[in-house]
């Protein structure tokens, strides 16, 4: 099986990639992880990103499609694979097409997790801080037992400064300008799988274990 999984900010994405890697035993490939490994490692490729990430900048597509193509076409892809932050923008899906064309693949489908941002702001904006203690609360998914309290330490919550409805809303901003284009890519390939992340997380998990037959 060799998928993409794709989702915004809130979505809940990095919650399904790990049942879905015992579910179908492929490789999970984030181009985040990857990134920290390569410079880790030391490879061109690696201090090539580093300099980028180092000078405060986004790593350019020719490097990320360069560690995407050398991962891609190790054995242990020949199978499958979970493809997971790549590709983000229409470009970077183009010269996806031109790897798995070079490396004799095709995609099974594109897992596209769906929340309306209604549902996506309290999500993104719950997060609590203790002043006192730095333990971390949200409003949803682990609410303090008092609001406002810290039940470690009782010391005050408050809200970061990058955790506001206006960072929100210009997050999803950003990634919704930059995914429409390559959704509408996969959507015309009939490979777009839309599934409701406004669920609880197992059955999102069934939704795409359906989708993807
Ligand atoms: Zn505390």
């Amino acid at each position: 099986m060799k998928i993409i999984l794709m989702g915004g900010p809130g979505a809940g994405k990095g919650t399904q990639a790990n049942p879905l890697v015992e579910r179908f035993h492929f490789p999970h490939i984030s181009t985040g992880d990857m990134f920290r490994a390569a410079i880790k490692e030391g490879t061109a490729l690696g201090l090539k990103a580093k300099s980028f990430m180092d000078a405060g900048g986004l790593v350019p597509d020719e490097v990320t499609i360069g560690i995407v193509e050398e991962r891609l076409a190790l054995p242990d892809c020949a199978d499958g694979f979970l493809l997971d932050g790549f590709p983000r923008t229409l470009a970077q899906g183009s010269a996806l097409a031109g790897i798995l064309e070079r490396l004799g693949m095709k995609l099974d489908g594109v897992i596209n997790i769906e929340v309306d941002e209604e549902v996506l702001i309290p999500r993104l904006t719950g997060r609590r801080v203790c002043r006192k203690c730095g333990s971390s609360y949200h409003m949803i998914f682990n609410a303090p037992k008092q609001e406002g309290v810290c039940g470690q330490c009782g010391g005050e919550l408050y809200q970061r400064s990058d955790d506001t409805v206006e960072t929100a809303k210009n997050r999803l901003n950003v990634y919704n300008t930059q995914t429409e284009p390559l959704i509408a890519f996969y959507e015309e390939k009939g490979l777009l799988k839309r599934i409701n992340g406004d669920q609880p997380i197992d059955q999102v998990f069934q939704d795409i274990l359906k989708a993807l037959g």
